[in-house]
């Protein structure tokens, strides 16, 4: 295990490569799958880290990509959740080939910039499969009785293709849906008008989700006069590389 200091002082811990055992398999939402791993020798994350999932071919060809963490830290298995891209390599297997009991080589955990630390007050802002890390940061808040310190925003195309909707919705996340109305809302884009009443102060912002939605939202903040060094941003881009 190595271990990186953060700017806040504490240590995140990096694992290297190990092997898991999926010990659980849903699919709650179309095109994509939920994965509860058992990873051996487990180093505990932080919320908001993330591991890598290495697929090995039988000529020897590997590919490897990046995958956010929703579990708690305090969750004994590693749960993954994964959108089926058309064409994903690494995507597509998880989602139609892999069942339990199967073992995956993974590293882990991974990344000391883009993670909570339990404390700090935090605006979380998601766009689609981006609320995975934030699951993580939600239930550990809830473990610790510390719900009050995040504040959470995030847009969909729709309800249905909103991973962890009932429990981001539970936790008081406000919902943008851009291709269908919530509520009295409209369908459309994340505003400035969603953000401002979550901005309390003292938060440091996440802002995690495909590179254009990051950029968009990170954008949004920083014009709503958020401190752009307080900003965080993970972008859920391609991955791949050795
Ligand atoms: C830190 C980090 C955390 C991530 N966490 C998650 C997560 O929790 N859940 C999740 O589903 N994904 C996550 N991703 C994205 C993931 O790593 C892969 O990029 C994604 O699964 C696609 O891999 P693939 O092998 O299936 O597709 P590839 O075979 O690499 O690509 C297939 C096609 O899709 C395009 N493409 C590749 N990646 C993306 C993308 N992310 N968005 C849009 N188009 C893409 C490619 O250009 C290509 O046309 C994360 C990425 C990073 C960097």
């Amino acid at each position: 295990m190595t271990e990186q200091r953060l700017a806040t002082g504490y240590v995140a811990p990096t694992g290297g490569w190990r092997t898991a055992t999926v010990a659980g398999l849903r699919r709650p939402l179309q095109r994509s799958v939920e994965l509860r791993l058992d990873v051996h020798d487990r180093i505990d994350h932080l919320a908001g880290q993330h591991y890598v999932v290495r697929l090995t071919a039988e000529d020897g060809y590997t590919a490897q990509r990046s995958y956010s963490v929703a579990s708690a830290p305090g969750d004994p298995l590693v749960e993954l959740f994964v959108e089926r891209l058309d064409d994903g390599e690494v995507s597509g297997y998880l989602a139609d080939v892999v069942e339990p009991g199967d073992e995956l080589e993974v590293r882990g955990p991974i990344g000391g910039w883009f993670v909570w630390d339990g404390a700090t007050p935090a605006l979380l802002v998601a766009g689609g499969f981006g609320v995975v890390p934030f699951v993580a940061m939600i239930r550990h808040a809830r473990d610790l009785g510390r719900l009050d310190l995040l504040r959470v925003a995030v847009s969909s195309r729709t309800l249905a293709e909103l991973p962890y909707a009932e429990e981001l919705v539970d936790a008081g996340a406000v919902v943008v849906l851009t291709r269908e109305p919530r509520g009295i809302r409209p369908a459309g884009r994340l505003t400035a008008a969603d953000l401002v009443p979550l901005w309390e102060p003292g938060q440091t912002a996440y802002v995690c989700g495909s590179t254009p939605f990051a950029e968009a939202a990170s954008q949004l903040l920083v014009g709503m006069g958020f401190p752009a060094a307080d900003v965080r941003v993970e972008r859920f881009g391609p991955s791949g590389g050795p």
